[in-house]
């Protein structure tokens, strides 16, 4: 137990700190160029914000959720999604005041989801995402996609597929649901637990079911029983989405299940070995802001688990190459090599070399099978003679190829 992690936990190891640094990047990258900004937001929250912001009655709030009391007797929650906090920042902060869009990101968001972990799936995950409040032109539907497609594209991740739907707005959808409710309502005893479940709080939620989904293929669909406004909505969305060049499959059976999501959802899903792997979902949610006691605010935005990312470039072979650790190794014999040999590093580094010496006392063998081992490109050597004359002996290491440099001139050598 002791040096064991939780289960359904990861930890990032130095070794791939790279590889999540790589993601955070190209998020920035991209999220820069559209003029969104980062947020952050507290790991936990009131536990109140998650009932109302992501709904009562979604598998997330009634099964998933870390919810403890803390000292001072307050239900907290250890935030499951991203999406609520944002809200609530941005209601708090007065943000709405501000010229509007409101365009933010965020990476490396931790998410807490009690679920039960197989691959892909952990209790404690990451998410990068957006969020855009104040647009509600259908364009703005089509730059989020977009970006999370070039987001994931620059990650080095193929075979995407994006698949897009409407599930309209509480006007429209509640007749729709009556009529979903309708059709079926014979077949509940045919349908999961799970299922039979969600029939009266959440039934939308059963077309994306994994066990029952296939069945229900003939089921009444939400794009067709669209009020004008949401239909017309959809059909700029998809206009807007072959002007950027980007082609998408209608899937009704993506319902999302968040209460408050309205219009457009949607997923970017990849193929791996073990099948077909959403590394995105996103949706807008125009009823968010105001049922958090803010003004009515449209919004929309989406997710994207970065550990899924890792695992879809791992399969892909897409992972990016680990970077050397050091530009240079100093290697040194003797107490007044390893002093100059302290100068010379602390020279490097403020070359923006990445350079390092032995700090484990090791022979000048072992040092040299240290520098080569942590794959250093280039081994300085402070020892005997050419010390005394001035020199530092320069190994290529990759070619083996050795050259003299005099002392005062070795740091720009190696820069250059
Ligand atoms: P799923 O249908 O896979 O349960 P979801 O609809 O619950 O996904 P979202 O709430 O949309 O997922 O979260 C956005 C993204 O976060 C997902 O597309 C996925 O990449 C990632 N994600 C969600 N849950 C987990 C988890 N338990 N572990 C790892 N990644 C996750
Ligand atoms: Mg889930």
């Amino acid at each position: 137990m002791l040096t064991q992690a939780p289960k359904g936990t990861q930890d990032m190891l130095p070794a791939n700190a790279y590889r999540w640094q790589s993601i955070e990047e190209t998020m920035r990258r991209i999220c820069a160029l559209a003029g969104y900004r980062e947020i952050r937001t507290p790991m936990f929250e009131h536990t109140e914000l998650f009932q109302r912001g992501v709904g009562d009655t979604t598998d997330v709030v009634q099964k998933e959720m870390y919810t403890f009391n803390d000292k001072g007797g307050r239900s907290i929650t250890l935030k499951p999604e991203g999406t609520a906090g944002a809200t609530r920042a941005f209601i708090e902060a007065h943000l709405f005041a501000e010229p509007m869009p409101c365009k933010m990101y965020y990476v490396s968001c931790p998410a807490f989801r009690y679920e039960k972990p197989q691959s892909g799936r952990l209790r404690q995950f990451h998410q990068n995402g957006v969020e855009v409040f104040g647009a509600k032109d259908a364009s703005v539907d089509a730059e989020i996609i977009a970006l999370a497609l070039d987001v994931l594209k620059a990650n080095g991740i193929e075979n995407l597929k994006l698949a897009i739907n409407s599930i309209g707005c509480p006007t429209c959808r509640q007749a729709y649901l009556e009529k979903l409710k309708e059709y079926l309502q014979p077949k509940l005893s045919g349908l999961c637990k799970t299922c039979q479940e969600r029939f009266s709080r959440n039934p939308l939620r059963i077309l994306d079911c994994k066990e029952d989904g296939e069945k229900l293929t003939d089921a009444p669909s939400m794009l067709e029983n669209l009020c004008d406004e949401c239909a017309g909505h959809f059909e700029k969305l998809k206009q807007y989405l072959e002007a950027a060049g980007i082609s998408y499959e209608i899937d009704s059976r993506i319902v999302r299940g968040l209460d408050y999501y309205t219009k457009t959802v949607f997923e970017i899903i990849t193929e791996t070995e073990n099948g077909p792997l959403t590394v995105c979902g996103g949706g807008r949610y125009d009823g968010l802001v105001e049922e958090l006691g803010g003004p009515a605010t449209p919004g929309i935005g989406f997710g994207m688990g970065v550990e899924r990312m890792i695992m879809v470039q791992d399969a892909q072979n897409a992972a990016p190459k680990a970077p050397a650790l050091y530009d240079a190794f100093v290697v040194t014999m003797g107490d007044e090599a390893r002093l100059e040999g302290m100068k010379l590093v602390r020279e490097l580094r403020a070359a923006g070399v990445r350079s390092d010496l032995d700090h484990a006392a090791r022979s000048m063998k072992a040092q040299f099978k240290y520098a080569d081992k942590v794959g250093a490109a280039r081994v300085l050597v402070l020892a005997g003679d050419e010390m005394s004359q001035g020199m530092v002996k320069v190994r290529d290491m990759n070619g083996g190829a050795e050259q003299l440099v005099p002392r005062d001139q070795v740091v720009s050598f190696v820069k250059g």
